[in-house]
């Protein structure tokens, strides 16, 4: 082949890499809506067919009218001269980031009904089954999430039975930080595939202050869900340290964090429509809204309540003392899981508004991790913090082994910092540092085993070469 022919071959080549990008980029069009070049509504928000202008404008009817309204009524209104105009120079203003952009809805037959079916939803057992393998501990938190998760979703799929309309599952999950609320949440959506939106209820305010209001999360979910709304009305939402949104006591002010925040969300809970910003979280002109219903969104709010033990010990006291047993006074002061005690009333004496409290009819608590638990932790769940070390470094063909000394001086650290299980990749990672450093270094090192006097820096770790039983350190 001369060396022309070849020129001619890239070429050709690169002409047919073009082409095909080009397609892919229209095909990848074609999965979203057309908007408005005026109001930034969408086609189907517009409720009529835009009108095409050339370089890709489109725009809506009322708009169109609007502008020749416009024209009509101002006096010195100068017209372009549209013999002379270049259109592609208002290309430049039509670029609408796709974040920002709503995904057509499918049409009706190829819907997947997938998540409607109340077969595809796995009952509570096999739930509670998938939660165990990554969740330690926690068995009635997991019992009861995986009940009220099944039942929410076999409401969702039984939509269209009007006359026995079913409750809502909301949650409410009380437990001391680190003990795994966050984790549970996120281990369900993805067993179930649902989306998942996290949010923290410290940034929410009323709306018109400064702070994300309540109709933020769900414009979060819509975002988790990839702009799609169908599967964002089917998701789940997480809001968490929601005992920061508490009454706020002895104040005069106007309580925009705390009891307003409450109220706020009292209608997302119970379900409601609300239209919500698509691809940010607040609502201004330059950006499109979309109507999501919040009626199958199944809302999981979760907090710490620290001064919640306090109350409930309180209460306690107060119930025992009446009649004989004045004596009582600190008698639950040393009662583990004092927490689990919880009433409604406690929550509300906590600062939590009836109304809302009303509207999570399920309400339980997490164990804080004891030693044993947190040991489980470090080896046990499919991604156990242990099995990611090792891991990484089998793919250097080196064995990485933990003394069982070792892993409870891993626990007592932890327990020591009162974050729960949240302390112990920390602790991990410091002293991984300096073995992940050096074994590299030595192609020979077969095996590192690290050990209770490694940890309280009294040794070294022990060291077996390839092939050979030897034991030397690393220093
Ligand atoms: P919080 O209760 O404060 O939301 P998280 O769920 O964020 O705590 O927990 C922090 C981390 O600790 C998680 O990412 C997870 O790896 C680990 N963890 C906490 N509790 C458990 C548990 N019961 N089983 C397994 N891992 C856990």
């Amino acid at each position: 082949m001369s060396e022309k022919d070849q020129e001619f071959d890239t070429l050709d080549q690169k002409e047919k890499d073009e082409t095909k990008e080009k397609n892919s980029d229209n095909s990848k069009e074609e999965e979203y809506e057309e908007y408005c070049f005026l109001c930034r509504r969408s086609e189907s928000q517009c409720k009529s067919k835009l009108i095409h202008l050339p370089n890709n404008i489109n725009i809506c009817p009322e708009c169109m009218q609007k502008t020749f309204d416009g024209f009509n009524h101002s006096p010195n209104v100068q017209f372009i001269d549209m013999n002379n105009f270049d259109m592609s120079q208002l290309n430049m203003l039509n670029s609408m980031p796709k974040s920002q952009r709503v995904k057509k809805k499918k049409k009706e037959e190829s819907k997947p009904k997938k998540e409607f079916n109340i077969k595809d939803v796995p009952p509570p057992h096999e739930i509670k089954a998938k939660l165990d393998e990554y969740v330690i501990g926690q068995e009635y938190a997991k019992k009861v999430i995986s009940v009220a998760v099944y039942n929410h979703y076999k409401r969702v799929a039984t939509n269209t039975m009007d006359e026995i309309e079913i409750d809502k599952s909301n949650m409410l999950m009380i437990g001391p930080t680190g003990s795994g609320k966050t984790y549970l949440v996120k281990t369900l959506a993805r067993l179930l595939d649902v989306p998942l939106a996290i949010t923290d209820a410290t940034s929410l305010t009323e709306a018109g202050y400064i702070g994300d209001d309540v109709e933020s999360v769900v414009s979060k979910l819509l975002a988790a869900a990839d702009n799609d709304v169908e599967k964002a009305e089917r998701g789940i939402i997480f809001i968490d340290e929601i005992d920061k949104i508490a009454k706020k006591r002895n104040t005069n002010s106007r309580d925009v964090s705390g009891e307003s925040v409450q109220q706020g969300l009292l209608k997302l809970l119970e379900g409601s429509e609300v239209e919500v910003p698509v691809g940010a979280s607040n609502k201004n002109a330059m950006v499109p809204l979309e109507r999501i219903n919040t009626r199958n969104i199944l809302f999981i709010c979760g907090g710490a309540f620290p001064e919640l033990e306090t109350i409930i010990k309180e209460r306690l006291t107060q119930q025992a003392s009446i009649g004989f047993c004045a004596d009582l006074k600190d008698k639950f002061d040393n009662e583990p899981n004092l927490i689990s005690k919880v009433t409604v009333e406690d929550l509300r004496e906590f600062g939590m508004i009836p109304e809302f409290i009303g509207r999570l009819p399920i309400i339980y608590t997490l164990d804080a991790l004891n030693k044993d638990m947190l040991i489980q932790i470090l080896k046990e769940p499919k991604n156990a913090i242990l099995k990611q070390y090792q891991k990484l470094l089998a793919l250097d063909e080196v064995d990485l082994r933990f003394d069982d000394s070792a892993l409870e001086v891993i626990a007592e650290k932890a327990l020591e910092k009162k974050t729960g299980a949240r302390a112990l990749r920390a602790i991990i990672e410091k002293f991984m540092l300096d073995i992940m450093y050096q074994i590299p270094k030595d192609d020979n090192i077969g095996r590192v085993t690290i050990t209770r006097e490694y940890l309280e820096n009294r040794g070294a770790p022990i060291i077996e070469m390839r092939g050979t039983p030897a034991l030397p350190s690393i220093n």
